[in-house]
């Protein structure tokens, strides 16, 4: 496929994507699974995409939110294990132990199904179980945690194949002291499975910025999303990166993705004239605009409006007015040399000038992964070399 015959599409780095798995690669140890977390259409990526590159690279298993995702990824093929990570209604849990999925374990309702649901059908099914530290989202609290394990024990085709969780505070902040906790508190609870005869469970917890600070997290298997992506989980990780490794973190991590679209109109307007909805950028002198079709309908957030730049012919080019559903009006007065059909880019390097996801996100109060994950899935993804 060729770039040529888009309008607005997204070109995914396979040089890229490919160095940042071997980074990650290398510096989880060789025996530690590494899963790739490729909800959310692999953080806007393309799920179908990522998911043959990181298989070619021979990326151990994936992990996904919802069922649908894990079905999809099978319907294309892929025979890798798939942990949902998401809650899945009582009516898919067939399908589940039917596909052979990974399931987050976390409440005895659930449990209960599966195992008169694998009873039933004769087929056992993995589960791994989602353990509450101290985020308070998902998972099994301690005073639970014993009655689960009793169920668990009776429920012969329902296999405790991992216990993990998931840290609340590693991302905004260089005070690691809560994930610390988180981390303690787990280990108390995989004792006390240990100790209830479960034997050969994986361990895992690590995020991105858990997998990139501490090595002490990795154990059997590691999750890692934002980062196979290019991006840092927060500025926080990149600055205690920076402290322990004295590595440029821009050489560590790049970006994967560059969001594209092209000039569909390029128009002279006279000097105080209004541009876009409700009047809110006036002309100050005689401008040339380009408009792209672009909007925040394709997830370009309309909080950008008047606030962010595109990229044409190497050089920065400032959105006028407000973002329209379909539209953004960019002024190209000062570049000349600006053409129908040439290439914008809205996230990403054109020459020796670069928009950032981090850029964008942080013009609009948000993180980098809202950023990636709210570009619309209707658009064309493409691998480039
Ligand atoms: C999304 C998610 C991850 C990946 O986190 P990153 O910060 O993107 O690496 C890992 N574990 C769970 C449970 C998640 O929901």
């Amino acid at each position: 496929m060729t770039e040529e015959k888009f309008l607005t599409w997204v070109a995914v780095s396979e040089s890229a994507y490919v160095r940042n798995l071997e980074f990650f690669r290398r510096l989880i140890p060789s025996k530690t699974e590494m899963s790739v977390v490729i909800k959310a259409n692999a953080y806007g990526h393309g799920m179908a995409a990522i998911a043959r590159l990181a298989a070619n690279k021979g990326v151990d298993s994936f992990c996904v939110h919802s069922l649908d995702e894990a079905v999809r990824l099978r319907s294309e093929g892929f025979r890798q294990d798939i942990l949902i990570m998401g809650p899945v209604p009582g009516s898919g849990l067939e399908q589940v132990i039917d596909q052979d999925f990974r399931l987050i374990l976390y409440n005895p309702e659930t449990l209960e199904e599966l195992d008169n649901l694998t009873e039933a059908m004769k087929r056992p099914v993995r589960v791994h179980l989602k353990l509450e530290t101290g985020t308070h989202r998902q998972g099994i609290d301690e005073a639970g945690l014993d009655k689960l394990l009793e169920k668990l024990k009776n429920a012969s085709r329902v296999r405790l194949e991992a216990a993990y969780t998931h840290f609340a505070n590693i991302e905004d902040t260089t005070d690691h002291s809560y994930a610390f906790e988180q981390k303690e508190r787990f280990i108390a609870s995989i004792d006390r499975i240990k100790q209830s005869g479960f034997s050969g469970i994986k361990r895992h917890v690590a995020c991105s910025a858990a997998a990139l600070l501490f090595p002490d997290t990795h154990f059997e298997m590691v999750r890692i999303g934002i980062g196979q992506y290019g991006l840092w989980p927060s500025r926080e990780t990149f600055v205690s990166y920076k402290i322990r490794h004295s590595q440029n973190g821009e050489s560590v991590l790049l970006p994967v993705l560059t969001w594209k679209t092209r000039i569909s109109q390029l128009k002279t307007v006279a000097a105080n004239r209004f541009v876009g909805y409700g009047c809110t950028f006036l002309t100050t002198r005689e401008s040339r605009l380009a408009v792209l079709p672009v909007g925040y309908s394709d997830g370009y957030d309309r909080r950008l409006s008047n606030q962010s730049h595109v990229l044409i012919r190497g050089q920065r080019a400032p959105v006028r007015g407000r973002v329209c559903m379909n539209f953004i009006m960019a002024d190209v007065t000062d570049i000349p040399d600006a053409g129908l059909g040439d290439e914008a880019v809205l996230i990403g390097r054109q020459g020796k000038e670069k928009v950032t996801a981090d850029h964008l996100a942080a013009l609009i109060g948000t993180i980098n992964y809202e950023v990636v994950t709210r570009i619309d899935p209707g658009i064309p993804r493409v691998v480039v070399p």
